[in-house]
């Protein structure tokens, strides 16, 4: 008989042949601007924690006391034994920021996307989503079974010519997108989204997972900065990006978020969201609502390092409005060389390569509590990187 499991093997050498093969490494101390990475200091320039939250002592206050009170575990699903105050209070919350009549909670943003867009549309239904959309988006539209067609990025001709001819052939249309593209740090054209899903009567689900708490006036996300609230759509989220916690969320409509209690199995099956995780994330959106300061360093430090790598000659920096700022670098083996000699200089910068995005580049995740020093010095040691390595 042969081994069943065999082929595992032989995929993962195909992998490593084409240099897409990846393995997770340990950080050390406290989420941060400077973490230990295989025990030594580096600057970091990888992690989702734009407002610097993650370890911030107040959500490890809240996170602490949230814990004496209520425990480790949610012992079950929201329907049975799992609900507590605390979900209440942060969907509440979320709510409030987000202005909208109501919020949901899941375990992860992952989770969110699978389970609301399952719920939304089914085989006889249509889902157009841009070509950059995130794996959950596009996971979420495989699960619900309907007709999946991309659009190209950002391209809101193709999406009009798609929805004109395919719309009328399905009950109901679905549009996804990244609010920030998280892999290249350029906002969608929700304006441009808003008014073709009306036009077209198609639902509109924004993905904010890297908006929200950076973009927007209150930090609300993309649709705030686009003076998008109260526009009738399906907001996404995440509650462990700049609000340092664990879980995801969706936001919209009351008559939504009770459907979807109903109807999201991803949210129905599935254990609630730790008391930990939940208190963090009610501490969190205080602190984004309450600190603007935050937000208002982030954005300085965005532009000192966008205005560095401009100015690096031998640099190719992607267009971005986020915190997310990408460098081209011509092929993966590049990309990774780079990434480690950063690192033995003492910065973290990850090398992302296909098939994650179509074309290698380092990526560069802003702080708002890097310091100006620390950037400089990333920007000098670049400098030195690409003068030796084109000399
Ligand atoms: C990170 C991310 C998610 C997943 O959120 P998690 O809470 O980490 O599961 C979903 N969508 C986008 C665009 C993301 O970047």
């Amino acid at each position: 008989m042969a081994d069943p499991y065999h082929w595992i093997a032989g995929a993962l050498e195909t992998l490593h042949r084409a240099q897409w093969y990846r393995s997770p490494r340990p950080l050390g101390g406290l989420p941060g601007p400077v973490m230990l990475l295989e025990g030594r200091p580096v600057v970091n320039f990888g992690s989702n924690d734009y407002l610097g939250l993650a370890g911030e002592a107040r959500l490890q206050q809240a996170a602490m006391e949230a814990i004496a009170q209520a425990g480790t575990g949610s012992t079950g699903s929201r329907l049975l034994t799992g609900q507590r105050g605390l979900h209440e209070d942060l969907e509440r919350a979320i709510a409030r920021f987000k202005q909208t009549e109501a919020a949901l909670v899941f375990s992860a943003g992952y989770l969110a996307n699978l389970g609301t867009i399952a719920a939304l549309v089914g085989p006889r239904d249509l889902v157009l989503q841009d070509q950059y959309n995130h794996s959950s988006l596009k996971n979420g539209a495989k699960l619900s079974g309907a007709r999946r067609l991309d659009y190209g990025h950002g391209d809101m001709a193709q999406l009009r010519s798609l929805l004109t001819k395919e719309r009328p052939r399905h009950r109901r249309c679905l549009i996804t997108t990244d609010s920030v593209f998280s892999m290249d740090g350029d906002l969608a054209p929700l304006p441009a989204l808003v008014a073709l899903a009306a036009e077209f009567e198609a639902m509109l689900l924004v993905d904010e997972a890297h908006g929200t708490g950076v973009l927007g006036a209150t930090g609300a996300g993309a649709v705030e900065h686009f003076g998008l609230a109260g526009a009738p759509m399906v907001q996404i989220g995440t509650l462990s990006k700049a609000l340092g916690s664990l879980g995801g969320y969706v936001a919209g409509s009351a008559i939504l978020i009770d459907y979807l209690r109903n109807r999201a199995a991803t949210w129905i099956y599935t254990t609630a969201l730790s008391p930990a995780d939940t208190a963090a994330a009610i501490a969190a959106i205080a602190l984004v609502q309450g600190e603007p300061d935050r937000r208002r360093l982030l954005w300085e430090r965005v532009e000192q390092l966008k205005i560095g790598l401009g100015e690096t000659s031998g640099l190719k920096l992607l267009p971005s409005d986020s915190a997310i700022l990408c460098t081209t670098v011509r092929d993966p083996e590049t990309a990774l060389r780079w990434s480690r000699q950063l690192q033995e200089a003492g910065f973290y910068v990850p090398a992302i390569r296909p098939p994650t995005v179509p074309t290698s580049r380092l990526r560069f995740s802003l702080m708002a509590t890097h310091s100006p020093d620390q950037i400089a010095a990333l920007l000098d040691t670049l400098r030195v990187l690409i003068n030796v390595s084109s000399g």
